[in-house]
Formats: structure tokens, C-alpha cells, sequence
């Protein structure tokens, strides 16, 4: 990935992709100071760039560090990342970390550096392929007590588990993993938000030990849009054979049907197919605003 044509926003600066680097001795790679963010341009326009950019202030104010550009900074900084590249339809990597002053736990004076990366990452449009749905393993990693570890940001060294897991789902013949939580109860995949449809309502786990999607909150304003109930709450594995529908949520994701999870089949149907083809609308450039 490092040896590319193209730009990547470096602490202020646009610099060749090549020339985007950090040294070995940074705390970021070390300890895990780092948090970082996955977006998706559309027709040129980043959907939810503002909630992105305030996420990733977010999610380093949680691991007690503060990103050293402003909301609107780091706005422009992804615009000017598409534009550099001649990108519209992109998924766009901000990543901020602790830089290598210190090289100890303590490293309260480390400069903070950010980056922006973008590439191609195209959607799936084909809806007949992509109504066939996913398989799903059921990882052995749950989703950490949030007094064990800080949950609701978006940092990286809470994906070690997700790499573990996707990695065990990939050598057993599925797309992703279902992970559950540290109380045994249904949480979300290893890099998107999961719901379930049962007699026409639309039921998908609270989210208070994993990150909260902004694709989620989207799909969530969907479906109420469309007169469909939503209901957030506890969701258990013993409750997976009761549902007709199964999708994820997430940047990457966008809405993916899921066929099955461990011995549990679904057949996606009317609700998923609906929301699929509302995300699209959604996310059209001008369409933003208009989705909840
Ligand atoms: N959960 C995890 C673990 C994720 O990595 C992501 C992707 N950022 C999501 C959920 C979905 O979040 P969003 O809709 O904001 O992309």
C-alpha cells in the first residue's frame, strides 16, 4: 500500500504517497496511541465528513490526546486529499497518533501527528449478488467491558481483535464475524454494526460497548422514515434462529445482507432491499442533508 502514485495529507502539508512516513520509534506504534476514522466519498462529496471529523476529535480526547485541527480543518483536509488525487468516489483514512518524543508509557508531551489517506474502494451495486447475502462466523473474542478498555472511540488497538477474528471467519468460509459482547449478548461484526428484522420491526443491539455507526444512526433514520419501528436493545444469540432478516452497517459495508451465521440461515428480503436502495439515496451528493 505504501508504494503508490498519488497524495497523502501529512500534518498540514499534501506529500507524494511515497513520502508519507513515520519513524519506527513512535508511540502510536509502540502503545496503541492512535485512532483513526473510514469514510466514503461520493461523486466527489465525503458522506457525514463533519460527524466523521468530530469522531476522530473524539475518539483521541478519549485516549487523552487532542487532534490538533479543528473540525472545519480537518474537513477541508479530506476535500483537498480527494482533490489532490482526482478522486470522487473514494474511501478516505484519517489517522491520528502520538509521535516518538517519548518512547514510555508516559507520553503526555509527544506531538500529535494526523494524516489523510484516500482510495478507490468501490461500492457494490449489484443488487442481485449482493441480496444473496453473506455468511458470518461467531467470533471467540467479545467486545470488551467499557470499564476494561475506551469502547466508544474509534482506536486501533481495539482492532486487533477484529483482525483475529475476521481471520478465523475468512479460514472457516465466511465473510465476517458476529462478535458479542463482554455479557454474552449480540454486539456487532469486526467493522460494522449488525441489525435484524422479526415480523416486520427492525431490532439491532444498544450501543454502549461498541461504536455507535454513523452508518447505524443513518440506517436507524431510514427505516423510521419509512414508518418501520426500530427498537434498540438487548439482542441474544439465542435469539438468532427468531429473526427473518439479517444486514450489517458500516462505511465499508454500506447495508450488506446476511445470509447466515453459524448454523442460523436468513433470507434477505424486503426491509434490507428498501434500506439498501435508501442508503444509495442517501448518499448522493446534496442528499446528505436530507438523511437523518
Ligand atoms: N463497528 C466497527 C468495529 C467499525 O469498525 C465500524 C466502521 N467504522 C462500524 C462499527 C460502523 O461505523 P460507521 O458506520 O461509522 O462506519
Amino acid at each position: 500500500f505504501d508504494q503508490r502514485d498519488g497524495f497523502i495529507w501529512l500534518d498540514g502539508k499534501i506529500v507524494p504517497w511515497r513520502e508519507a512516513q513515520l519513524h519506527v520509534l513512535s508511540h502510536g506504534l509502540h502503545y496503541g496511541s492512535t485512532v483513526f476514522e473510514g469514510e466514503r466519498a461520493y461523486g466527489g462529496a465525503i458522506f457525514k465528513s463533519t460527524e466523521h471529523s468530530a469522531r476522530l476529535r473524539r475518539s483521541a480526547e478519549i485516549l487523552d490526546f487532542v487532534v490538533p485541527y479543528s473540525v472545519a480543518d480537518l474537513d477541508a483536509a479530506k476535500a483537498l486529499v480527494l482533490e489532490k488525487n482526482g478522486m470522487k468516489d473514494a474511501y478516505v483514512r484519517p489517522v491520528a497518533w502520538r509521535g516518538s518524543e517519548m518512547m514510555a508509557v508516559a507520553a503526555q508531551h509527544n506531538t500529535i501527528h494526523v494524516a489523510i489517506g484516500a482510495w478507490e474502494w468501490p461500492s457494490m451495486f449489484d443488487m442481485a449478488a449482493k441480496m444473496k447475502g453473506i455468511r458470518l462466523d461467531i467470533a471467540e473474542y467479545r467486545r470488551p467491558d467499557p470499564r476494561t478498555a475506551p469502547v466508544l472511540s474509534k482506536a486501533a488497538g481495539l482492532y486487533m481483535i477484529c483482525t483475529i477474528s475476521k481471520h478465523r471467519a475468512e479460514r472457516n468460509g465466511c465473510a465476517d464475524a458476529l462478535m458479542l459482547d463482554w455479557q454474552g449478548r449480540v454486539a456487532e461484526c469486526t467493522g460494522a454494526n449488525v441489525f435484524f428484522t422479526r415480523d416486520g420491526q427492525v431490532h439491532t443491539p444498544i450501543a454502549d460497548c461498541f461504536l455507535d455507526g454513523i452508518t447505524r444512526q443513518t440506517v436507524i433514520g431510514l427505516a423510521r422514515a419509512r414508518g418501520l419501528e426500530v427498537v434498540e436493545r438487548r439482542v441474544m444469540p439465542e435469539e438468532l434462529a427468531s429473526f427473518d432478516e439479517c444486514f450489517l452497517t458500516g462505511t465499508a459495508a454500506e447495508v450488506t445482507p446476511v445470509s447466515q451465521i453459524g448454523p442460523h440461515a436468513f433470507t434477505p428480503g424486503t426491509i434490507t432491499r428498501t434500506l439498501i436502495e435508501d442508503f444509495h439515496a442517501a448518499v448522493r451528493p446534496g442528499a446528505s442533508k436530507a438523511a437523518a
